[in-house]
């Protein structure tokens, strides 16, 4: 007999497994548009110039392993508030906002979920768009809260189903929390317009619904980072509303492994947002007691270094860029090739992921066939994409629907 009697089998995430599938495929030609990660031009991992730069400046003034404080490195956390809110927003609202440091975007999530649940006894129904990030109901799931998807994409027209979504927000329940991809809708790279962003965060307001930003391709989506900090701003400023938001540095600082991230807890009241910094440092003193220094040591320098951040800027431009010169280059052969169906949707959508609107088989057929690695929900990460594949890519993608 053994203490784990009880423990189940889980299947791996469905992400870590196709790239591990990837890697172990030895067919000179394979290509990887599984995992969310940005490529060069040459298929590799990029360092970004202003990161690279950062780290110069790191090593020159000697860097120390020393522990942080519970709640991260002050700079980064002041940095980062003061990107995600603009600087005029952040002059007005930084006393009224608790942040800490986290273990990247998943981190932030899961401490904001930490922080609701310690707030409430009855625990609040989080609403999820349905299809969403994999790893959202896990985090919210284990955290106890009751989940519940709301229909977020007409799969038939390949578009956002707004009316769902309005409709969703008319009957939830009062005071229940719902997720909201900041930009760069995963997997769907369909956002709300920002007149609907405008009725969506009016509707909330009316129905007491806590907005709970996931904000992990701000400046990656569009190259701009005021652009796609748009609805988060909207509901901060001009709506006055109270939000969450879950700040990611993996894509926009190319900061994957280094897990760079913030949370960020609006509210209305100083004093609640002193009572909610100290809540915060006590539950990620139990969690892991402080976060890891290195990638933040090197956010905070390119984002407190003007030299630094224009740099940066332009490394968020050079990758969305080429994120969308690729995904034009994937319809224009898709086309050419004679592609059975519509492809419209492809550069209708914006952000990291393509989503194809496959059949599973398709994608089996892909994988197997083209060793082509195409996510089960036929979500292709564009960056994979470049001028050495996207032809084959196109081609196979061709093939495999006639
Ligand atoms: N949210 C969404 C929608 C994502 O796509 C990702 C990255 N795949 C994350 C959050 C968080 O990633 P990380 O924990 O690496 O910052």
């Amino acid at each position: 007999s053994s203490w784990f009697n009880q423990a189940q089998f889980i299947p791996p995430d469905a992400i870590f497994a196709l790239t591990a599938q990837y890697q172990a495929d030895p067919f000179p030609q394979k290509v990887n548009l599984g995992q969310g990660t940005y490529r060069d031009e040459e298929g590799k991992p990029w360092v970004l110039p202003s990161v690279n730069k950062a780290r110069e400046c790191l090593r020159t003034k000697g860097l120390q392993h020393e522990y942080l404080p519970i709640l991260g490195l002050q700079s980064f956390r002041e940095e980062t508030a003061k990107i995600v809110l603009g600087a005029e927003l952040f002059k007005e609202q930084a006393s009224k906002i608790a942040t800490c440091q986290s273990l990247s975007g998943t981190g932030a999530l899961h401490l904001a979920g930490l922080l609701l649940r310690a707030c409430h006894t009855k625990l609040p129904k989080f609403y999820i768009p349905e299809p969403t990030w994999s790893n959202h109901h896990q985090v919210f799931q284990s955290l106890g809260f009751p989940c519940e998807s709301f229909k977020y994409y007409d799969h038939e027209m390949k578009s956002l189903d707004i009316e769902s979504y309005y409709s969703m927000l008319r009957q939830a329940e009062p005071n229940s929390v719902v997720i909201l991809h900041a930009c760069a809708h995963n997997p769907t790279g369909c956002d709300p317009s920002k007149e609907q962003w405008r009725e969506i965060a009016q509707l909330m307001k009316a129905r007491q619904l806590f907005p709970l930003f996931d904000s992990a391709y701000l400046g990656f989506n569009s190259g701009n980072f005021d652009e796609d900090a748009f609805a988060i701003r909207l509901f901060l400023g001009e709506m006055q509303m109270e939000a969450g938001v879950c700040v990611s540095f993996a894509k926009n600082m190319g900061l994957y492994g280094e897990r760079v991230g913030c949370i960020l807890m609006s509210t209305v009241d100083r004093q609640v947002a002193v009572n909610m910094q100290s809540m915060l440092e006590m539950l990620q003193r139990s969690e892991v007691s402080n976060p890891p220094a290195f990638g933040a040591k090197i956010a905070s320098q390119v984002l407190g270094n003007d030299e630094l951040k224009q740099m940066w800027f332009q490394d968020m431009m050079t990758m969305s860029g080429r994120i969308r010169a690729m995904r034009a280059a994937l319809y224009e052969k898709l086309i050419f090739f004679g592609a059975p169906g519509s492809w419209e949707h492809l550069i209708q959508q914006s952000g990291m992921f393509g989503f194809l609107g496959l059949s599973h088989e398709v994608v089996l057929k892909l994988r197997e066939q083209h060793h082509v690695y195409v996510a089960d929900n036929s979500r292709i990460s564009i960056a994979g994409l470049n001028a050495g594949n996207v032809e084959y890519v196109a081609r196979s993608i061709t093939q495999c629907l006639r």
